[in-house]
């Protein structure tokens, strides 16, 4: 069961205090409108988790309320750590769970990346 994706945004979440600094990761890549960092429970090879800086809980609020340089400064970063990765060549999968059904756990935007090898069918079934 995953959070609830219309709730306002919650400044204490996990993500939050990490681009506050006050929690570490493992970060791969930062600029003015993103922070890529290593997922601490990766689930593939290799699995990159790339956050808006911006407050967003979700890819509905951030496709919604985030300006046109957020939006292709976010896009521009999850494709730049995905070649940096060296993952271009073989593959790899994005993924943004939004809410209750998608199992969403952390209230702030995160898209993964998944690669490093055969990743499966795209659904547990
Ligand atoms: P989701 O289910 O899409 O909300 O995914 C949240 C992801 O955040 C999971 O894959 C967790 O392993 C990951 N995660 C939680 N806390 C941390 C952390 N402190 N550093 C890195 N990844 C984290």
């Amino acid at each position: 069961m995953g959070i609830d994706a219309t709730q306002p945004y919650d400044d204490g979440n996990i993500f939050a205090r990490i681009l506050r600094g006050e929690l570490p990761c493992r970060k791969v890549y930062e600029d003015e409108h993103a922070l890529a960092f290593h997922d601490i429970n990766p689930a593939a090879p290799v699995h990159i988790l790339v956050i808006p800086t911006g407050r967003y809980v979700s890819w509905d609020d951030f496709s919604e309320r985030a300006s046109p340089d957020e939006i292709a400064g976010f896009v521009r970063a999850v494709g730049t750590v995905a070649r940096d990765a060296g993952l271009v060549a073989d593959g790899y999968r994005l993924l943004a769970n939004v809410g209750r059904d998608s199992g969403q756990v952390v209230p702030h935007l995160h898209v993964h990346i998944f690669g490093g090898g055969p990743l499966g069918p795209m659904l547990a079934r």
